[in-house]
């Protein structure tokens, strides 16, 4: 059985004294840790400040990492500087980072397999434009992504991948994928990994969703059998993130 994971990605939100207020919060709330696998990424300036804080049971991921491990790259962190503060966790391919920094399928299958190189796992971002639902490519785009990094990375690195579905059209927009169109796509997404990698790979590869979800949808959304958690966006940034992580336990 796949333990559920829900992340929440604060993406460039918050100030210390908010973010430090959030996470005691976190910490103080009661959850079973035990049942659901919790990881927080705040901007990078914050991590190691909120690393130190955030209680045993929850982790703390970057957004993004470069893929070289050190040079004249102004303004990237590495993969190495991330495990060097002990960061286990990195999120890659984010939807933003695809669309408004133009990362391609490529450079962030490379960055993945960068980031298992330096020991560090990660949630591995795909999903499609609303253009590209319309147009039934969702299938082609979340296979295409996949393709990119089953390309670049061995059967057993697949352990130390959560693949986050997020589409793009339910991302900040309160329009979240209905359970069964969400399981409809993960399904698919596992489906993919049987065929390209191995059926162990597609059993044990935890699938999660992003995109609008809140309190009141995460539960129906982590029942569907192919759903193992949630990335949250705005919603991890309130103490509404608590009733995420109790609704997918
Ligand atoms: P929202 O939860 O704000 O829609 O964001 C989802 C997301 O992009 C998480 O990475």
């Amino acid at each position: 059985t796949r333990k559920l994971f829900v992340g929440g990605n604060f993406k460039m939100n918050g100030d210390l004294e908010q973010l430090t207020k959030l996470v005691h919060q976190f910490n103080e709330a009661d959850v079973d840790v035990e049942s659901a696998e919790v990881v927080i990424a705040p901007p990078a300036l914050y991590i190691l400040p909120l690393k130190e804080l955030a209680r045993k049971g929850i982790s703390v991921a970057a957004q993004n990492a470069h893929q070289l491990p050190a040079g004249a790259y102004t303004g990237e962190i590495s993969l190495q500087q991330l495990k060097d503060i002990g960061l286990n966790w990195v999120i890659l391919g984010h939807s933003e980072r695809r669309t408004i920094f133009h990362e391609s399928d490529e450079l962030v299958a490379e960055k993945t397999a960068a980031a298992l190189k330096a020991n560090i796992q990660v949630i591995f971002c795909i999903g499609e434009t609303l253009e590209e639902r319309e147009g039934n490519k969702t299938e082609e785009v979340v296979t295409r992504q996949t393709e990119a990094l089953a390309k670049v990375i061995g059967e057993d690195d697949w352990k130390h991948i959560v693949v986050a579905y997020e589409p793009v059209w339910a991302i900040g927009t309160g329009k979240v994928a209905t359970p069964e169109v969400a399981q409809d796509t993960h399904k698919m997404i596992r489906n993919f990994l049987a065929k390209r990698v191995s059926q162990k790979v597609a059993n044990d590869t935890r699938i999660i969703y992003g995109g609008s979800v809140a309190g009141k949808n995460a539960q129906e959304l982590c029942n569907q059998p192919d759903i193992d958690g949630a990335l949250v966006g705005g919603a991890s940034l309130k103490p509404e993130f608590v009733d995420i992580i109790r609704a997918a336990e």
